[in-house]
Formats: structure tokens, C-alpha cells, sequence
């Protein structure tokens, strides 16, 4: 997209960018100044979860790191997920105890410690439809599940007759079910949680930069001595010296592997993933629900005001960047959930649509580059770790692993993971504040239940996002055409979370894309201008995002009424790209 100089200051009042890992303009140039002059111990190359966790490892190991995101952070697979931090019950059929209680562990202490603000319980029904073998089967497993990861923060098992199911989850047919029972699993919004990994990251020192692309390796005789990146938003180059260089890109992970011309310890292939997102009005229950299906598992999922329901599961061999849903994969999900359900949720229903893809382990082709069946880390040559693999829920022991493993390349003791220890920014003072919730709404004129969602996106930094209005009240009402965001909410996306496009706002920082019918398209126009009181922008700068954000929704659009991957992919690739990326490829 049309080039821009960075804007001067902002309007918004600062603390310490250091404090709250504030990643604003000020920081962007500075961090932009740092890459080109610093040696770092590691760099990272990836804004996903796990590279993000990948830079809070290292940093607060005190290690120097630097962070590049090609585009926005979480823009790939970690905003795209069902954003459920579980342990996986299909994973206990298989018998992956290992990975199961891992996972749970991960559960339990996001839930707790490190991220209570951002990650919350929910309750699913598992609906029983075989009489004798089924219940005692499920609630074995179940049992596991509840007691696998150590100390619970949720509620066990609970055992329903039909009528109990029913009343739990009235949207289904009598006929779906002859029994049920409940248990707990734990959801966060992925994108945020993202964000606010690598904002931690920052505070911690490290530099974290989006629209940051390695387009090249800095090699030493045998070895890779750092990365040359590319600014995608005004062309600017420069060379990152680094000791240790850890790819984090997910699917982008070969593309990333054939740049650094050393050869791969594994592949990583493709799976897309389709969610719909309905109306919480449009099935009526109490809890989530978990469907087996053919190939996996369905669910129903409870979001805010929403379902989400998904998903899908086949092979994607087309564009990465902006996997496309088709007509047949939104099928696929009414004619499973429509199995259930006593009134048949249909196209109209459907508020949003996304697709991401899974980054799954291809021909692994040493024993030693697997740490888990469910991650895979290795030193794929002198200075170049690799990870991939495995799924949000254990980003933090993937980015421990991918830190060990650099530990070869760096020069004196590495010391050991502490980021158990390390509660995300916005966690310490979140309990008190959620009794305080009151309080703060009279303070600020707001109702107190906009000050309890407040927090559940900020937790303790709501008093920084708040701030932002000081002097102007007016950013405390609510957008018109997305009336669950308040307008203070995006110029804190462009101030404080590196939100640098209409898309990073609209798609990431909040979820209208996939909240409003409109797809955030009738709040284009004021959300750009938001964020161009922030960023710089003039009329044509708010026009040419309102234009590019606006063809890419039609493009989606358009795709979802393919019937196939080609068509839908052709579709969704006509549309512009926000960044101006350059094409390892080409
Ligand atoms: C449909 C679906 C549902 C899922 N549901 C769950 C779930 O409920 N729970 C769970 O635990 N897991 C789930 N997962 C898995 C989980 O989402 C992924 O494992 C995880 O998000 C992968 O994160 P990542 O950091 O490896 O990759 P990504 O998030 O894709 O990050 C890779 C990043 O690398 C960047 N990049 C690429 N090339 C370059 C370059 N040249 N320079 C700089 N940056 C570059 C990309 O822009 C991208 O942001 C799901 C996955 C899918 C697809």
C-alpha cells in the first residue's frame, strides 16, 4: 500500500513505553534505529504466539531479542484459531497422555497466573446418543481430563439425564440425545492474546516490530549471523545481527527454511480451518457443545453476544497469507451442527466467516528433532533454530524449547524458562479492579458492565486505555456501527498495540470482521479516521484504507459463495494487500 513516513508524536498521553511494552510510533522508529545498530543474542522471526512467547522467553532469560512480524502480530494462524485453551479430549482417544496433561498444565496456569484477565472458563455438554457403554466410556475420560494437569481452577464433571441436557442446552432436538454430560475447558481471544504476549515482550526489552519482513540471511562462514528485513511500510532495509535466529513463521516455516538455503529437519504442511459466527440469539443454551463428527470434533462455542461454531479440517496448498472459506466449507458446518439443532441455522444466520490453517508437522526426518508428536524443534544449521507444530495452548513450553535449543549459539549460561512465573501485562491488579468494576464505571461515566468487557480485553492497563480519553470524553461513547467497542478502544490500538492499518483494528485489536454483519464495513470510514488522529494520516491516507479494507471484505464475500478452494482462493487474492510485502518467490 502507498508508502508513509512515520508520523510524529502522538496525541495520546505516554507513560514509560518500557512500562506497558507500549508499542506506538515513537517506539517503531527507535525499535527501527535498534535492529540496525544492536547484536542481539536472538532474533525471532514471527509475530504468531509462538513467537511471541518465543521473545518473552528469551527476554526475561536477559537475553537481547528482537522480534519481526511480516505483517501484523497474530496475523497469520494465531487470530484465526477456536481460540480454546484446552487439553484436547480427541487427544486422550489416542492415548497422548503426555501432550494432554501438558496441556491442561498450560490451561491452568493461564488461567491463574499469567493471563486470567484475557483467558476465562467455559463450559461445554457433551451430548451422549448410545445407551450403556457411552456414558461410563466418556466419564472415564473426562475423569482423566478434570485431574490430568494438576490443581483445577474449574468445575469437574457433571452427569445430566436428557431433560438435564435440555435444560442446559434447549437449542437441541429431543431426539439428538438420550443423555449428557458437562465439563470445563477455557477460551481467550487469540489475537488479543497475542498482542498482548508481545507487548509484554517489550516491556521485558525486547524490540518487537511489525510490518517487519526477513526477506534474506546474514551468513558468517558456516553459519547464519542474523536476517535483512524490509519495512513493508516505506521500503526501508537493514541488516539485524543476531547470535541465534529462531523461525517461528508456522506454515510460512519451509518458505522461510529454502530462504536461509540450509536444508529442513522437518516440513510443515497445511490443514484449513473454517469457523461461522452466529448470533447468540440463534441457538439457545446455557453452554458450549462438543459434536463428534467423521474426521474430529465440532463445537458450538459461546463468544460475547455470538456462537462460533467450526470446524473444518483439509488440505491447503493455495495462498498463506489469506486462506479462503468456500461455499462448501460453510456447508460442511450447517449440515453438522443442523444435525442437532431443532431449528436449522442457516446462511442468513451467519455473521462472520473465517478460515486459518494449521501448521502440522510433514516427514519428519530425525528422531532428534522431535521434542513431542505434537512440536517439533531443531537446530537446523549453525544460528538457525526451527519450531513448529503443536497448538496455542502450549506456546509457552514450544517457546522454551525453540530458547533451549538456541542456548548452542549463545555465549555464556543460558539461564533456565521463568515464564510460568511471568504474569502478561494487565494480569497484576486485575482481581481487585474486577471488584472495583463499579467504582471505576462511576468514575468514568461508563455502565459498569462496559467496564467488566474493558477488562476482560485489558485487564489492569484499562486505566492506560482510559487515559487516552482524558481531555476528550467523547472517545468513551461506543462506535456507532459496532456499538460492543468504545472509539478510545481503537486510538489505543494504534497508540499502544501496533495496530498500523484499518485491518489490524478491524480484524485483530477488536472482532468486528466477524461481529457485525457488516463486517466493519459501515464503521470503516470513522475507525480510520481514529486511527489516522494517531498515525498521520491525511483524507487520501483514510480513503485508500477505507478502499483496500473494503474490497478485501467483498473478496471474502465473494469467496464464500465458491464451491471450491481454487475458485474461492482466485476470489480473496484479487483483493489489494494492505502492506506492501515483497514476494520470496518471485
Ligand atoms: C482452525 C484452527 C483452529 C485451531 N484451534 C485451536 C484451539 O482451539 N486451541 C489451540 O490450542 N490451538 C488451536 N489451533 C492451533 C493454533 O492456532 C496454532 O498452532 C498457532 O496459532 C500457531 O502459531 P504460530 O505462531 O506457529 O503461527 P502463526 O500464528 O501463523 O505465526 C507465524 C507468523 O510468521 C509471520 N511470517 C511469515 N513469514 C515471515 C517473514 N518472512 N518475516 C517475518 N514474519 C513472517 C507471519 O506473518 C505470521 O504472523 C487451531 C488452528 C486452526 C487453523
Amino acid at each position: 500500500m502507498a508508502t508513509r513516513k512515520p508520523a510524529a508524536a502522538p496525541e495520546t498521553p505516554t507513560r514509560g513505553s518500557a512500562e506497558t511494552g507500549r508499542l506506538g510510533v515513537p517506539e517503531r522508529e527507535r525499535d527501527w534505529q535498534r535492529l540496525g545498530s544492536e547484536t542481539f543474542d536472538v532474533v525471532v522471526i514471527g509475530g504468531g504466539v509462538v513467537g511471541v512467547g518465543t521473545a518473552l522467553d528469551a527476554a526475561t532469560r536477559g537475553l537481547r531479542v528482537a522480534l519481526v512480524e511480516a505483517r501484523d502480530l497474530a496475523s497469520g494462524t494465531s487470530s484465526r484459531s477456536s481460540k480454546l485453551f484446552h487439553g484436547g479430549l480427541r487427544y486422550l482417544e489416542q492415548l497422548e497422555f503426555g501432550l494432554v496433561r501438558e496441556a491442561l498444565r498450560e490451561r491452568e496456569l493461564m488461567l491463574t497466573r499469567i493471563a486470567p484477565h484475557l483467558v476465562k472458563p467455559v463450559s461445554f455438554l457433551y451430548p451422549l446418543s448410545h445407551r450403556v457403554w457411552e456414558r461410563p466410556y466418556t466419564a472415564a475420560g473426562l475423569l482423566m481430563y478434570d485431574t490430568m494437569g494438576g490443581a483445577s481452577s474449574v468445575p469437574g464433571q457433571k452427569h445430566l439425564t436428557r431433560a438435564g441436557a435440555l435444560r442446559m442446552f434447549p437449542a437441541l432436538k429431543r431426539s439428538a440425545l438420550i443423555g449428557g454430560i458437562r465439563y470445563y475447558d477455557a477460551q481467550a481471544d487469540d489475537a488479543r492474546h497475542t498482542m498482548t504476549v508481545g507487548r509484554t515482550a517489550a516491556h521485558y526489552g525486547a524490540v518487537v516490530r511489525t510490518s517487519t519482513q526477513v526477506t534474506g540471511f546474514l551468513r558468517e562462514a558456516d553459519r547464519i549471523s542474523g536476517v535483512r528485513v524490509r519495512d513493508a511500510e516505506d521500503g526501508r532495509e537493514t541488516e539485524v545481527k543476531a547470535n541465534a535466529v529462531i523461525n517461528c513463521t508456522g506454515v510460512w516455516t519451509d518458505e522461510l527454511q529454502r530462504l536461509s538455503g540450509s536444508r529442513g529437519r522437518f516440513r510443515v504442511r497445511a490443514s484449513k480451518g473454517v469457523h461461522i459466527v452466529v448470533p447468540r440469539d440463534r441457538i439457545v443454551a446455557e453452554s458450549g457443545l462438543i459434536l463428534r463428527t467423521e474426521k474430529s470434533v465440532l463445537f458450538v462455542i459461546p463468544w460475547r453476544n455470538h456462537w462460533i461454531v467450526g470446524t473444518t479440517d483439509t488440505d491447503w496448498n493455495l495462498d498463506l497469507a489469506h486462506p479462503a472459506a468456500t461455499k462448501g466449507d460453510i456447508d460442511y458446518i450447517l449440515d453438522h451442527v443442523n444435525t442437532v439443532l431443532a431449528t436449522p441455522l442457516t446462511h442468513d444466520d451467519i455473521e462472520g466467516v473465517y478460515a486459518g490453517l494449521r501448521p502440522l508437522l510433514a516427514g519428519e526426518s530425525e528422531s532428534t528433532s522431535k521434542l513431542s508428536r505434537e512440536h517439533a524443534v531443531a537446530r537446523v544449521s549453525p544460528g538457525l533454530v526451527a519450531i513448529a507444530g503443536g497448538k496455542y495452548t502450549t506456546y509457552r513450553v514450544m517457546a522454551a524449547d525453540a530458547v533451549d535449543a538456541a542456548g548452542a549459539d549463545l555465549t555464556g549460561r543460558l539461564q533456565p524458562s521463568i515464564t510460568d512465573k511471568v504474569p502478561l501485562l494487565g494480569a497484576d491488579g486485575y482481581y481487585a479492579l474486577v471488584n472495583q468494576a463499579d467504582q471505576l464505571a462511576t468514575r468514568h461515566g461508563l455502565h459498569p458492565y462496559r467496564v467488566r468487557h474493558l477488562l476482560d480485553r485489558y485487564g489492569s492497563l484499562v486505566h492506560e486505555v482510559l487515559a487516552v480519553a482524558d481531555g476528550d470524553p467523547d472517545l468513551l461513547r461506543p462506535l456507532p456501527a459496532a456499538p460492543d467497542y468504545l472509539q478510545v478502544e481503537i486510538v489505543y490500538a494504534a497508540s499502544h498495540e501496533g495496530a498500523l492499518h484499518l485491518e489490524d483494528a478491524l480484524t485483530r485489536r477488536t472482532r468486528i470482521s466477524i461481529e457485525y454483519p457488516h463486517r466493519g464495513v459501515d464503521c470503516a470510514d470513522q475507525v480510520a479516521r481514529l486511527m489516522g488522529r494517531v498515525l498521520g494520516w491525511d483524507d487520501a491516507r483514510v480513503a485508500r484504507e477505507v478502499e483496500v479494507y473494503t474490497a478485501r471484505v467483498q473478496a471474502e464475500r465473494d469467496s464464500q459463495s465458491e464451491p471450491n478452494d481454487q475458485a474461492a482462493d482466485a476470489k480473496r487474492i484479487s483483493a489489494p494487500e494492505a502492506r506492501d510485502l515483497w514476494d520470496p518467490v518471485s
